[in-house]
């Protein structure tokens, strides 16, 4: 029988599980949405992703510093510089700038499993995070289990080309992957740009606001693509009637 973890691997979990036809798909944002990754995860990720692009290209702790922010701003994820630019390994890089033990780093709501197990209806994970970190956090959240499907920067990819958050094309193939229509799936995130990419594809939206995100200070009020706005995710069971 096939392990839970290797399930896992795939972007896609069966669970067998009966699905009603009209059930609500919540998609879930993994940093800063289901944990707070600002608390100490961002700055190991930071680091690791600096000391990455160091050995693969073989320059100072400054100058790849200067290339992961360039590529990170560019393509939403460094990796896929990497992969572009620098023909490296994705698998390898991710590895690599994702090598730390998340157990003492993880940060989040207490009971957040079992708050989040009486949501009605299917869970997918949709982070722009390697496939073994987010795995990782889940697994150390009690909520692996939770979840139907996890698509990972591995996964989201369209022609061969990397397709991470908030490309609109992505979000609509992963509502038809899914199988599901646009407007019975809720991502719930901390980044508005992604909200916004998701109400392109015909998705509803809940904005967790996080003071440790980009962008989250100019958050004024709500947003026109921001269905729901909230300060933690347990509070979307507040609005589960709404959004369901
Ligand atoms: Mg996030």
């Amino acid at each position: 029988m096939r392990s839970k973890n290797a399930q896992l691997k795939r972007a896609r979990i069966h669970h067998h599980k009966a699905h009603k036809p009209n059930e609500p798909v919540w998609l879930f944002d993994l940093d800063n949405t289901l944990h707070n990754t600002s608390f100490r995860i961002f700055e190991h990720i930071s680091l690791g992703m600096t000391v990455a692009v160091k050995e693969a290209l073989n320059i100072d702790d400054a100058q790849a510093h200067l290339i992961r922010r360039a590529y990170w701003k560019r393509y939403g994820a460094t990796v896929i510089g990497m992969v572009k630019h620098h023909n490296v390994d994705p698998h390898v890089f991710l590895r690599r700038s994702h090598d730390f033990d998340v157990k003492p780093l993880v940060q989040a709501e207490r009971g957040i499993h079992r708050k989040l197990a009486q949501l009605p209806g299917r869970k997918v994970l949709v982070t722009n995070a390697p496939l073994h970190y987010a795995i990782a956090v889940l697994k150390h959240l009690r909520m692996h289990r939770m979840f139907d499907a996890v698509w990972a920067i591995e996964h989201l990819k369209l022609h061969g080309q990397y397709r991470p958050k908030p490309s609109v094309a992505m979000m609509r193939h992963i509502v038809a992957c899914e199988g599901v229509k646009a407007h019975r799936t809720v991502l719930i995130e901390d980044t508005l740009e992604n909200l916004k990419g998701a109400r392109a594809a015909g998705m509803r939206t809940v904005h967790v606001f996080h003071p440790g995100t980009p962008f989250a200070k100019y958050a004024r009020g709500r947003s026109p693509y921001v269905d729901m706005r909230i300060k933690k995710v347990s509070d979307l069971l507040l609005g589960k009637r709404t959004l369901a």
